[in-house]
């Protein structure tokens, strides 16, 4: 954040307490009247990037249908030459899987846990699940195509540490799949 945007306010009825709001498009720190120089610039440096620190979680929070489904074009088009044909959304109801595909009517759903996850390992879910419009087993055509991402392993072992716990209990369902299944 710019420094302009950062509004300082020294206040005498301030006693010990130091609070920051954001609005009109600005920082607003309030400290008490009488600090040294020396703390002022310690407390507003640690707001400054408390502050970011929510921005940036914010911004992931938002991440919306829109992003994914340009991200999943993104993917489409450089591992499928963009020959695939599909709807996909976020969806909160997923607690146990992190991605699903029905091939027939060509939807993907991804779970919003998804979202606070790296860009690299993301990119593993969708490409798994675009995948699947082709292939929806796991078999070995399908997992030569899903390799083809550099980070596939390495999605895979990320998954498989957050992911520990919920895998058997999805082994049920047949039209959907969790990315687990044969992993
Ligand atoms: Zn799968």
């Amino acid at each position: 954040m710019a420094p302009s945007q950062i509004t300082i306010v020294r206040s005498r009825r301030r006693k010990k307490t130091i609070q920051t709001k954001y609005g009109d498009g600005r920082l607003w720190i309030y400290l008490p009247a009488g600090m040294s120089t020396k703390d002022e610039q310690k407390w507003i440096d640690r707001m400054i990037e408390r502050n970011e620190r929510w921005q940036q979680q914010k911004r992931t929070l938002k991440k919306s249908d829109t992003w994914l489904l340009q991200r999943a074009q993104e993917l489409n088009k450089k591992y499928f030459d963009g020959a695939l044909d599909f709807s996909i959304t976020f969806v909160a109801n997923q607690h146990s899987r992190f991605g699903s595909c029905t091939s027939i009517d060509k939807t993907i759903r991804i779970s919003e846990r998804v979202k606070t996850m790296p860009s690299w390992v993301q990119d593993y879910i969708i490409i798994h699940e675009l995948t699947h419009l082709l292939h929806p087993d796991h078999s070995k055509k399908f997992w030569e195509i899903v390799n083809h991402y550099r980070y596939a392993e390495r999605a895979k072992g990320y998954l498989i540490a957050v992911g520990v716990g919920v895998v058997k209990q999805e082994k049920e369902s047949t039209d959907e799949d969790d990315i687990f299944y044969d992993m």
